[in-house]
């Protein structure tokens, strides 16, 4: 066991996606490992590592506003030392090593080893650190980063600017990876990268995602496998049987479409025309019985006319996504879309987020109201923190932090999976009762 070091007390601020959190889980699982005392006060620490998202303006702001603030400590004479890590440090390093002198350090993402170094003062000696994760998720699920970086060249997103060409690890290691979480008490997994689908294109010899989650559906003591950011003009047929017989692989299948006009899916650089989206759909949802579909939607994307969005609502309406989160387009220097004139104004953007929205929200309540009387499995996330009588879970359709919750009467172990039926049910959350 690593002894303890006395000196440094560090505080971890994780922000963007959850990509993002299993880098900061990395890190931490490398500091604990080595001695280094870990605080989730930022008023305790000596050493503070904001890990940023650099995803859009409003991502991007949140994380230079986080920055200030710890570096207000510093003023203040509390903190010794502020690092700056994540994406919008490996973007910009140039820029805020200028603007912001208060930070000591800056480093790129997936800088582990040197972050590990710099703060611990000697090498990182592991042989891969993603197995000395700690966990800053509830302990019954987490999440596998099964690749790093993108390959694709949609017109709006700097992730590949940020991230880099995908690096995608190996089956051996992710399955090995995904038994030690398993035995921390993890029952849940959920299957993350930029383009899950297009996992193992870059591994020599290639490797594909089918064999991974026939792999991964094979542990033992994991209960649930979800997939995320499934793009769709590199869904793969192998995947449908996979999906279709997996034992723990749950009917969910989170799959961004990001618009349904096919002049927007081209401006966009996303590969499938419109025609081919339904196409997809309709046979997965054919195909796999009880999938829910999640997606994400841009609208006010350069271009994007009267005409566009309607197809966009048309299409929405007719696919009746199971779950959706829309955004408003924002320019991302050094993007190809960044070249485009951004002819939308502000207030048309908004005003379409909030159509999607209004139909959404409709869509929604229909489908929960249709579930109420059915009896479905619901693990169980937390106690309610607003009402000490009732639990707040999750049903197989469900992410965490992402989807609706169910709200389930009495008191339940956190992390059980339990048998719950549908009481009541409003657009995004149900009630439910556990059966005993
Ligand atoms: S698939 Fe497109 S949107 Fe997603 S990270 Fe890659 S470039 Fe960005």
């Amino acid at each position: 066991m690593a002894s303890q070091n006395t000196n440094k007390k560090v505080h971890i601020i994780s922000l963007g996606c959850v990509k993002n959190t299993v880098d900061s889980e990395i890190i931490a699982g490398g500091l604990e490992s080595a001695g280094i005392e870990l605080t989730d006060d930022p008023n305790q620490a000596n050493t503070i590592i904001v890990n940023t998202c650099g995803f859009i303006g409003d991502a991007k702001q949140e994380s230079v506003d986080v920055i200030l603030e710890a570096a207000q400590l510093k003023k203040d004479g509390q903190l010794e030392e502020l690092l700056v890590a994540g994406c919008l440090s490996a973007r910009y390093k140039k820029q805020l090593t200028l603007e912001m002198p208060e930070v000591d350090k800056f480093f790129v993402t997936e800088d582990f080893r040197r972050i590990f170094k710099h703060i611990a003062a000697k090498p990182h000696l592991a042989d891969d650190p993603d197995h000395r994760r700690k966990l800053l998720t509830r302990r019954h699920y987490a999440y596998l980063k099964i690749s790093e970086g993108c390959d694709n060249v949609c017109s709006f997103c700097a992730i590949p600017l940020m991230r880099g060409k995908q690096r995608s690890r190996d089956i051996e290691s992710l399955v090995k990876e995904a038994h030690s979480l398993v035995a921390r008490g993890v029952r849940e997994l959920m299957v993350i990268a930029q383009d899950s689908t297009t996992y193992g294109w870059d591994l020599k010899p290639k490797r594909y995602l089918h064999e991974l989650l026939t792999e991964l559906d094979k542990i033992e003591g994991l209960d649930w496998i979800r997939l995320h950011y499934a793009h769709p003009s590199h869904f793969s047929r192998k995947l449908i049987p996979v999906l279709k017989n997996a034992k723990r692989i749950v009917p969910y299948l989170d799959i961004p479409v990001q618009h349904a006009s096919s002049n927007m899916l081209s401006a966009m650089k996303r590969g499938l025309d419109a025609d081919g989206l339904r196409r997809l759909l309709l046979n997965l949802r054919e195909e796999i019985p009880n999938l829910k579909l999640r997606t994400s939607i841009i609208v006010g994307f350069p271009g994007e006319t009267e005409e566009d969005f309607e197809t966009l609502m048309n299409f929405l309406d007719e696919i009746k996504f199971d779950r959706l989160g829309v955004f408003t387009y924002s320019e991302e220097e050094d993007t190809s879309g960044a070249l485009l004139k951004d002819d939308v104004t502000q207030g048309q953007k908004v005003d379409r987020m909030d159509a999607v929205m209004q139909l959404q929200h409709g869509i929604s309540f229909e489908k929960n109201q249709a579930l109420i009387g059915q009896s479905l499995d619901v693990i169980i996330d937390a106690k309610d923190p607003e009402n000490d009588d009732q639990m707040i879970g999750r049903t197989v359709w469900d992410a965490p932090e992402i989807d609706q919750v169910v709200y389930v009467s009495g008191s339940l172990d956190p992390g059980s999976i339990v048998k719950a039926v549908i009481e009541d049910a409003g657009p995004y959350e149900l009630y439910a009762s556990a059966k005993i």
